[in-house]
């Protein structure tokens, strides 16, 4: 399988409005199993063909893997998502806040704010019409996804330039907040 070279910061094909997929044929299902595998190999949860420098309406998304009380990871929990030319037909009102990374801006990540709950509509990879209502993680990261497909990135939907951090401030901070955390919980 072939890994694909991904697309990184300020590289126009990015910041291209992508065009709908016309023709679901072999070599598209190549470039679908290529995104997958390109995905999974850094560990990504999402892909938009833009960022593999294909300016065209596709996206491929994993859920996360999920775990039992016993913090065993349960077998088959993540969910594979291929979207071709996705559309969000509808949005919530309610908004959360949400911390997002992006593999076109490795080591960084940042807070967006995003319509909780989203119906997206889009052609799976047999080319058959999809309806799916989502939220939570879910319709965040389809949102984020979409977004590249209209050369939109998160860094352009921060809640405040502030909230923007490399991995490691991130880590940082979320270990002195658990610490504080503990601090009060122990007073
Ligand atoms: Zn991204």
């Amino acid at each position: 399988m072939k890994k694909l070279e991904i697309a990184l910061g300020e590289a126009p094909v990015l910041r291209k409005v992508a065009a709908p997929v016309t023709k679901i044929d072999l070599a598209l299902q190549t470039l679908i199993d290529e995104m997958i595998f390109t995905m999974r190999d850094a560990n990504g949860v999402g892909l938009a063909a833009p960022q593999i420098k294909e300016s065209m309406r596709m996206v491929v998304i994993e859920t996360p893997p999920e775990y039992d009380e016993d913090d065993e990871l349960i077998p088959d929990s993540r969910t594979l998502y291929v979207m071709i030319n996705p559309e969000i037909k509808n949005m919530s009102r309610k908004s959360t806040d949400g911390i997002e990374g992006c593999l076109s801006l490795p080591g960084y990540v940042g807070e967006v704010s995003r319509p909780h709950a989203i119906l997206v509509e889009f052609l799976d990879r047999r080319g058959k019409k999809q309806k799916l209502r989502l939220k939570g993680w879910d319709a965040r990261i389809v949102q984020h996804e979409v977004d590249h497909l209209d050369g939109i990135m998160y860094t352009d939907k921060l809640t405040s330039p502030d909230n923007f951090w490399t991995d490691e401030e991130y880590e940082e901070m979320m270990q002195a907040e658990a610490e504080e955390q503990e601090e009060a919980a122990s007073e």
